[in-house]
């Protein structure tokens, strides 16, 4: 049976204009970067990502290596958009990125024209779509000209083959050529894609200031930093979790005992807050009004609906930021 969305849908999600765009997004986007592959469980991924629409989570967030095997959330994603979301392919914003190694020999990876328009054809196919919502380049490729790069967004647009096109991990210099160089294209930057949470907060110097200034948006990418900013390790390291050994991503070394106090005394404020912490570190981030949305993932229906109430209480007094910095700052 396909799914019936829930009417109440739209109710309590914030949408928020992205740049200067057109386009709102749901102020909480969910990716697929874990939990969704091939190893993973798939009556789970389904239930997560219905339960997200429903929810009026809009936008999912993919990339061609996503999986494991690489490639395999796309083709995931297929499976529960044909069998259950086909009737609401126009409520939807999908993107997809390359960058990363996706396949073998000198095409396979990086920035070039050849390697970006190629990945994108095969994204599409695994994924059943005509078109994806945002294309994007998923990394700066210093040996290619970045002319050619955004060159090849500009032709996916054209080609009708992506809505609109988006950069991710570009350094603030680097965004500013890109989106210059898009502009003059015609084909104008709609959104970048950086990493920022408590933990790491390179976009506060230069980037989001660059990205307010040109009207573009910004979808800041593990906002929990991977789940470290949640209640998830406080007590040790689940079997299950990203850390206990299902990703290569989040190493044991990350949760040292002097993040571990920074946790907990987040966890105590977040308590204070009456927010989980999770919600306390997505909320921290969506108080600023030129990020559009926060992309998280999660592992289970628990952990959306958590970081989904983070929106009931996104505002923080002066102290409550001061003494944020505070803790991250010891
Ligand atoms: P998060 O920082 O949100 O981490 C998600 C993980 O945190 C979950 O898998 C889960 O871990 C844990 N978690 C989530 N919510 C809760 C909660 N409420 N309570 C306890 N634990 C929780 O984001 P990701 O690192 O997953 O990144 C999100 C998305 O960003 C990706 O799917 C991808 O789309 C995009 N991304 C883009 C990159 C780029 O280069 N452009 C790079 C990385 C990500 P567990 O699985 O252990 O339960």
């Amino acid at each position: 049976m396909t799914h019936l969305a829930s009417s109440k849908r739209y109710e309590d999600m914030i949408y928020r204009r992205c740049g200067k765009s057109g386009l709102l997004l749901p102020a909480v986007s969910l990716g697929l970067w874990h939990n969704f592959g091939g190893v993973d469980d798939y009556g789970r991924m389904k239930e997560i990502l219905l339960r997200a629409f429903d929810l009026g989570v809009t936008h999912f967030d993919l990339a061609n290596n996503y999986g494991p095997p690489p490639g395999s959330a796309e083709s995931n994603l297929k499976h529960v958009l044909q069998s259950e979301l086909n009737a609401y392919r126009d409520e939807l914003i999908i993107s997809t990125k390359a960058g990363y190694l996706m396949w073998d020999g000198p095409y396979g990876e990086w920035g070039s024209r050849k390697y970006l328009l190629a990945s994108l054809d095969q994204s599409l196919k695994r994924m059943g779509l005509d078109y994806v919502d945002i294309f994007y380049s998923h990394r700066p490729d210093p040996d290619t000209p970045l002319e050619e790069t955004m060159g090849a967004l500009h032709t996916a647009v054209q080609q009708g083959k992506a809505l609109y096109a988006g950069i991710s991990n570009y350094t603030a210099e680097q965004s500013i050529r890109a989106i210059e160089i898009l502009e003059k294209l015609g084909t104008p930057c709609l959104i970048h894609q950086p990493r920022y949470n408590m933990f790491d907060r390179w976009v506060e110097q230069d980037l989001l200031r660059v990205l307010k200034d040109r009207g573009v948006g910004c979808i800041p990418f593990s906002p929990l930093a991977q789940g470290l900013l949640s209640s998830r390790y406080l007590k040790g390291i689940p079997e299950d979790s990203r850390m206990g050994g299902k990703s290569i991503f989040l190493r044991k070394d990350a949760l040292d005992a002097h993040t571990l106090v920074k946790i907990k005394a987040l966890n105590d404020m977040a308590e204070q807050r009456g927010q989980s912490l999770a919600q306390m570190a997505l909320a921290w981030i969506l108080r600023q009004q030129e990020i559009t949305s926060v992309l998280i993932g999660a592992s289970s229906v628990a952990q959306l609906e958590d970081n989904l109430n983070s929106l009931k209480h996104l505002e923080f007094s002066r102290d409550e930021l001061a003494y944020i910095d505070n803790i991250l700052m010891n």
